[in-house]
């Protein structure tokens, strides 16, 4: 079976866009297949995934780049820049073709402020390798983005622990 490699998007203000992704690379691992991980908003809570990463040694990498986005004015253009140079890493991950699925965790976020263009980014997943399988995560999906995916999910929040003033507990928030 020749593979089609598929757009998922996981979008909406519900937990679970990026640990669904996290899933799926536990899947595809287990399959022998190459995972990258791009996260393009650097987080205070990623800890767990990128030691879990190590333990599929060359099968799963996972690069945290982006900044912390600080949304004071005087940052911006020093976010935009580093957000920009987190694309373009992303761009030539998805061209070498070393991986069978690419994750973008938080793409969203640039396009929904204006760092990316939709158009380019879409214009990129379109041309990529026909085997690769891209995850994009993140609140927001533009309509554009949705268009071209091939699987869309919507996490819809029901109740989260932080409504009731519950701290985030290791192995679930981070
Ligand atoms: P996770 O990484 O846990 O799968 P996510 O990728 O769906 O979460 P993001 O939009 O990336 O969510 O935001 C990350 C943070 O926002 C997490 O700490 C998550 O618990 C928190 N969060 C997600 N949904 C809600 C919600 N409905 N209310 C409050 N906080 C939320
Ligand atoms: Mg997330």
């Amino acid at each position: 079976m020749t593979r089609r490699g598929l757009l998922i998007v996981n979008t909406g203000n519900g937990k679970g866009k990026t640990t669904a992704a996290l899933g799926l690379a536990f899947r595809a691992l287990g399959h022998g297949l190459r995972v990258c991980m791009i996260q393009f908003i650097k987080g205070k809570w990623n800890y767990g995934e990128l030691k879990a990463a190590r333990r599929f040694e060359d099968l799963m990498e996972i690069h945290t780049l982006g900044a912390g986005f600080t949304w004071e004015s005087e940052n911006l253009g020093r976010d935009t820049r580093i957000a920009r140079e987190a694309w373009d890493f992303a761009k030539q991950t998805i061209a070498q073709a070393r991986h069978d699925l690419i994750i973008l965790d938080e793409l969203t976020y640039l396009i929904a402020y204006g760092m990316i263009d939709e158009a380019e980014v879409v214009g990129v997943l379109k041309a990529r390798p026909k085997a690769i399988h891209v995850v994009v995560t993140g609140r927001n999906a533009s309509p554009g983005l949705i268009e071209a995916a091939d699987l869309a999910t919507d996490m819809q929040s029901v109740k989260h622990p932080f409504d009731d003033g519950l701290e985030a507990q290791r192995g679930i928030e981070y």
